[in-house]
């Protein structure tokens, strides 16, 4: 069995970490700048730890991404499945890739996970389908050994609903919106991507929206008329839905796998409305990023009471109380409003309710608290519980990860990191070896 294979890592030493970017995340590693220096901070560059940039549909569903993420590793032809294929009417094969970028993945081989906004979901949903055996027997959830993520809307954002999904009719787009555009956009990128350079590559193969695949009527028709990708219930936008996040956990996605370590990052850019308020407005210093502070105003305004069919958190409440509740705000947290522009704050923290999982949260409100946090999880992490770092100060969306700016806090966020990797490695080898 593979327990009796002694752990490895890279040729060079350390094991890889894997990137995964988020919502129409495609730059790929030079956005991200000179992060690998801090990652690998007072090792040799020739010791330092490998990191991969994957190349997976950016607007793409959590499925067909985690699919796209698997074959980019493993190399071969991207399956997304007999049953999901048939189901939302696509090809079942995608591209071949001929070389992965990690052919030797597997339980006695295993990686490090990092991801950005949907990345994180993403990560949480490959780790899924290798349990499910999507990807064959060989493959095992053990395969991934440990999941960062940064601001993830692993249980759904109602950002998705302020930019125009239907708040009772999901996964309908109310037109003309903010959403609806995006939807028609990509529709024209994925006809005209032939000829358009990698970072416009929307990884569409297995839909066949190409001028080579299709005429200019049809698309069109795909333009004018209902569109079957951005309105379906196969892609990112449905996927952070509190409909879909509900029906996925309902089946169990999202447990923990007991050799996996796991962490999350919360970051917030707004504040109480005011003393008495659970609701949430941007504090003023965000000012200069007026397309975020926008979003967080109205993600921190959201009603939650407007939702058909109710969402399980708002749900739960009414069992409790005996009734359908009206007023959102009397009965919800204020991690519930409180947001980093895109991503409400408890949905940062981990897929599933607390008391659903094993989770420990640490609030960075003091020096004290991050020292003591260092001590228990990034010294001496434990696979199989989900750490929360909840950033008290202000960060946006934005803030740790894709765009590098050299803040003091990217810096810390990477040494950290390092670190967490190196003591899961310590951790593994002194439990395994
Ligand atoms: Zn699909
Ligand atoms: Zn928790």
């Amino acid at each position: 069995m593979v327990h009796s294979i002694p752990p490895q890592g890279d040729v060079d030493g350390s094991i890889p970490l894997v990137i995964v970017q988020g919502f129409l995340g495609t730059s790929g590693a030079w956005i991200w700048g000179n992060f690998e220096s801090y990652l690998n901070r007072g090792l040799d560059k020739r010791n330092w730890r490998r990191t991969i940039f994957v190349s997976i549909g950016p607007v793409s569903s959590l499925h067909d991404r985690a699919c796209e993420l698997y074959y980019a590793l493993v190399g071969g032809t991207v399956d997304y499945g007999k049953e999901h294929s048939a189901m939302h009417r696509h090809a079942r094969y995608g591209r071949k890739i001929l070389q992965g970028d990690y052919p030797e993945w597997s339980p006695a081989r295993p990686l490090h996970f990092l991801g950005h906004s949907m990345g994180g979901q993403t990560i949480i949903k490959l780790q899924w389908l290798l349990k499910q055996g999507h990807f064959g027997p060989r493959a095992h959830p053990r395969m991934v050994l440990s999941v960062s993520a940064i601001s993830a809307p692993f249980r759904g954002t109602q950002s998705v609903y302020v930019l125009g999904m239907c708040v009772d009719a999901a996964p309908a787009v109310r037109p003309f919106s903010v959403g609806f555009t995006i939807g028609k956009s990509m529709h024209l990128l994925s006809f005209l991507s032939p000829l358009l350079p990698q970072a416009f590559d929307l990884h569409g193969d297995s839909r066949s929206l190409t001028y080579r695949d299709i005429s200019f009527s049809s698309l069109l028709k795909q333009l004018w008329n209902k569109s079957d990708w951005a309105e379906g219930r196969d892609n990112a936008a449905f996927d952070v839905t509190f409909l879909a996040v509900d029906e996925r956990e309902s089946q169990g996605e999202g447990d923990l796998e007991p050799k996996t370590y796991y962490q999350s990052y919360s970051v917030c850019m707004t504040q109480r409305y005011s003393e008495n308020s659970r609701t949430h407005t941007p504090s003023m210093r965000h000012i200069t990023s007026p397309i975020l502070c926008s979003l967080a105003r109205m993600t921190g305004a959201f009603d939650f009471s407007t939702l058909q069919p109710p969402p399980s958190f708002l749900r739960q409440q009414n069992t409790e109380s005996g009734a359908r509740v009206i007023d959102s705000e009397s009965i919800l947290g204020e991690e519930y409003w409180a947001n980093d522009g895109v991503v409400p704050s408890f949905s940062q923290w981990h897929p599933l309710p607390c008391c659903r999982t094993r989770c420990q949260h640490f609030t960075r409100a003091s020096q004290a608290t991050v020292a003591k946090s260092n001590d228990v999880h990034h010294l001496s992490p434990q696979p199989g519980i989900w750490y929360v770092n909840q950033e008290e100060d202000a960060h946006h969306h934005m803030s740790i990860v894709p765009w590098w700016t050299g803040s003091d806090r990217q810096q810390r966020f990477w040494v950290e990191l390092g670190r967490w990797l190196d003591a899961i490695e310590e951790n593994r080898q002194d439990c395994e070896g």
